[in-house]
């Protein structure tokens, strides 16, 4: 699982997408990378290894808007070229999970007259999303029809080399929330990212697209726009991070009946965020034991 984090306001957005990625570092990674608008380009520097690695690399620009990734490789060797971001013809982006069906759409794409650098399944939905808007225009249409054809889970963030002005973004399986505050807004995989500038975020649902400007964040589905509610991370600043504990995955372990406790205080005081559940058939209740041996 990797790391996601865009970020659109009036600051640098260097050091802010950063330091989110440094504070979802705990997710595990072998590479990392950012994007930003640069000279009517977009400019992408990544590396294989640590993030100081690919601070060590970075220039001395001071875009507003960046999108930001830490990978942990499915697709392809740890390697720079298969790091993320990726950007084929007028489309640039970062991706957390898997698309099960990249080998189909890739050989479809090449038939089409593409090429790629990398052994990722990420830079296919890439050129799949340069190919639909070759043809098609309307990003926010472009970006419902990408959600029928990727098979597999994805969280995206999106840049087109002709909207330097606005981060796209969707999801499927894994995570991504959204974030307002007073310097900017954001978007990440998890709220250890943007806790430092707010505390005020959305929870964006499948089949959403998260539209996200410099002073506004929109959101639509299916030709719609959706009024969401913005919700606010009551925690300590410490539930997010470590907590004294030496590793997250002891954190985890020893947080379970609090997590718990949280999540039905949670759902009986916001009654009608509960899912309808009406139309399953079944339920199935996975419990995992998990037994310390203490020395
Ligand atoms: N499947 C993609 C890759 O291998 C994304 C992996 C991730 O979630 O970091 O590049």
């Amino acid at each position: 699982m990797c790391g996601i984090i865009g970020y659109n306001g009036k600051k640098n957005a260097i050091p802010i997408v950063i330091n989110g990625l440094k504070n979802l570092e705990y997710r595990g990674y072998d590479s990392s990378g950012i994007a930003y608008f640069f000279k009517e380009k977009i400019k992408i520097i990544k590396e294989k290894g640590r993030i100081s690695e690919l601070e060590k690399n970075l220039d001395n620009d001071m875009p507003t808007l960046a999108i930001g990734h830490t990978r942990w490789a499915t697709h392809g060797k740890p390697s720079k070229v298969n790091s993320h971001p990726h950007m084929v013809g007028e489309v640039c982006l970062v991706h957390n999970g898997i698309i099960e069906n990249y080998l189909s759409l890739k050989e479809e794409l090449i038939k089409k007259g593409y090429e790629f650098k990398s052994e990722t399944d990420t830079e296919v939905a890439c050129a799949l999303i340069d190919s639909l808007y070759k043809k098609n225009r309307n990003k926010i249409e472009v970006l419902e029809q990408i959600q029928t054809l990727l098979k597999g889970s994805y969280a995206l963030l999106i840049m087109f080399l002709d909207d330097k002005e606005t981060i796209y973004a969707l999801r499927f399986g894994s995570p991504l929330i959204v974030a307002t505050s007073e310097i900017g807004n954001f978007i990440a995989s998890d709220i250890p990212a943007i806790l430092e500038y707010t505390r005020k975020y959305y929870l964006l649902e499948e089949g959403e697209i998260a539209v996200i400007s410099k002073d506004k964040v929109n959101f639509q589905l299916q030709g719609k726009e959706v009024n969401k509610k913005l919700l606010t991370f009551e925690h300590d600043i410490s539930s997010a991070k470590k907590d004294g504990y030496s590793h997250f995955m002891l954190k985890e372990i020893y947080e379970q009946p609090k997590v718990i406790q949280n999540f039905l205080d949670y759902y009986l005081n916001n009654i009608d965020l509960i899912p309808d559940i009406s139309n399953y058939e079944k339920f199935i209740l996975l419990l995992v034991v998990v037994l310390i041996m203490l020395r």
